[in-house]
């Protein structure tokens, strides 16, 4: 009866070394209060000067967001009093906006849809506030750190688009190198704006402003929960408020914190201290010249050049340093879809269960295209080649040696699994006698029992030959 109409407002830290208006580093993790200064404080007579890196960066995603940038734009003052804001407003571009109108391709299960971007717009990061027991901490080292807040058109209709919509723009933050892209450390925020419409009605709903999301899991179950929250209000004969409500993870809901009353009044105006921004088109131009192949269109090209299907081309794409090692691995082993399967297979497996990334791998795209060759060459079978894949992500160690460590290498020799093979048939007597009364399951059981005697070493099609032929001879 009703439909999803969701915007969703992402705050991504631009990785620059330094702040947005002054010197200071910008390293996460340091000791609280050491990379803070006049400017960034806010002490009076203080200048703030523009990192000239915050605004090419933002340019950057504005380009690859096919934003229109804006030749000119400028700074404004975002009043508030808030203890984490020393100087008692947040530099930010309310008026004039660095980009504009924009768009972002995700992928659904049947189809892809364009969610419009409204704007995207540099700002500054405030500090940290750390309650304690009694009191409250402040840590300033991320007050001025560059944002950039990129603003949806409400053209989401479901959490699972808006989810599909964080996954694909933070794919592009990272291809563009400007974001860390790690909710757990702040440096990529979302707030969703979320409310409902009767079908076939144009006229926007009274929107709810969920705040408090970290993790794009977060953004979802609390957009499926605000929903059904929201379905049930209307149906009931109650109108929606429009208010912040914030996410209770742990009771899995979401609270009103504030309603539009009490919404703050920020007092916007011009920053006197920034010039206006006039930007050229050469810059522009050469901008969008060193932009890197984004992910929609590796993607396109690993199916032209390789052959994928576009569901593997697309999870390679989807993390830059993964769809590099993967073609990577390709120029050593240029079977691109066995190369594509071990990566989309066994190795995300295996830095899945350790938690970590592409990027602290401890062996090269050299070392797994050995590892393929072995395969190929009959020297490892599958079950063990995936055995050497999981130590070579614990130490790193080339194939041969751990291969030889763990003794690993297949047995293809005939003579060799036919000692197992007659083992294996004098110890199961009894599958042997199913097997010869036509009970098909027998087979599988007794090659399974072959692979356990030969410590998963046996090669498994050698191994089924020569247990037919024995068991042939005994059964002819
Ligand atoms: P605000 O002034 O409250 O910040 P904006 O109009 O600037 O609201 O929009 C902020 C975000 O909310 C945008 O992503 C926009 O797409 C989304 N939005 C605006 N109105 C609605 C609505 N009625 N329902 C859902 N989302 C909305
Ligand atoms: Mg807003
Ligand atoms: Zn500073």
């Amino acid at each position: 009866m009703y439909e999803a109409v969701i915007g969703l407002e992402v705050h991504a830290q631009l990785k620059t070394q330094t702040k947005a208006f002054c010197g200071c580093m910008t390293g996460f993790g340091k000791e609280a209060n050491t990379q803070a200064c006049p400017v960034c404080l806010g002490f009076p007579g203080s200048l703030p000067v523009l990192n000239e890196k915050a605004l090419e960066y933002g340019i950057k995603v504005g380009l690859a967001l096919h934003c229109q940038i804006q030749k000119f734009t400028k700074f404004d003052r975002k009043n508030y009093f808030y203890p984490d804001l020393p100087k008692g407003y947040q530099i930010s571009q309310y008026g004039l906006p660095l980009a504009l109108q924009g768009f972002l391709t995700i992928e659904l299960k049947e189809k892809k849809k364009s969610i419009g971007i409204r704007r995207a717009h540099l700002e500054e990061d405030a500090g940290k506030l750390i309650h304690q027991e009694g009191c409250s901490l402040v840590d300033y080292n991320r007050a001025g750190i560059p944002l950039l807040e990129i603003v949806s058109e409400p053209d989401i209709s479901s959490p699972e688009e808006a989810y599909e919509y964080l996954t694909s723009l933070k794919s592009i933050l990272k291809y563009l190198e400007v974001c860390d892209c790690d909710m757990e450390k702040g440096s990529l925020r979302c707030d969703a704006n979320i409310s409902l419409r009767k079908h076939g009605v144009q006229e926007l709903g009274t929107k709810a402003e969920l705040k408090n999301l970290n993790s794009f899991k977060a953004v979802r179950d609390s957009l499926t929960y605000e929903i059904k929250r929201q379905t049930e209000s209307l149906e009931a004969q109650k109108p929606i408020l429009q208010e912040t409500r914030l996410w209770d993870e742990v009771a899995g809901k979401t609270v009103s914190m504030r309603s539009k009353e009490e919404a703050m009044d920020y007092r916007y105006f011009p920053e006197p201290d920034l010039p206006p921004l006039t930007i050229q088109d050469s810059v522009i131009k050469a901008l969008r010249d060193s932009l890197p192949e984004l992910p929609e269109a590796l993607k396109k090209r690993f199916v032209s050049d390789y052959g994928l299907s576009a569901y593997d081309a697309g999870i390679l794409a989807a993390e830059k340093a993964f769809a590099k090692f993967f073609e990577d691995t390709v120029k050593f082993y240029p079977k691109a879809k066995i190369v594509c399967n071990w990566c989309i297979g066994p190795l995300s497996y295996e830095l899945n269960a350790r938690n970590s990334s592409i990027e602290s791998l401890l062996f090269t795209p050299q070392a797994l295209s050995s590892l393929l060759q072995f395969v190929e060459e009959g020297k490892l079978n599958n079950l063990a080649a995936k055995e050497v894949l999981a130590q070579m992500c614990n130490s790193g160690k080339p194939v041969e040696v751990i291969v030889k460590e763990k003794d690993l290498l297949q047995v293809s020799d005939t003579q060799e699994l036919e000692g197992i093979v007659d083992r294996v048939i004098a110890e199961n007597a009894k599958s042997v006698g199913d097997y010869t009364s036509g009970k098909g399951n027998a087979f599988m059981f007794l090659v399974g029992q072959v692979m356990k005697a030969s410590k998963g070493k046996a090669n498994p099609k050698v191994a089924q030959d020569v247990l037919r032929e024995k068991l042939k001879v005994k059964n002819p």
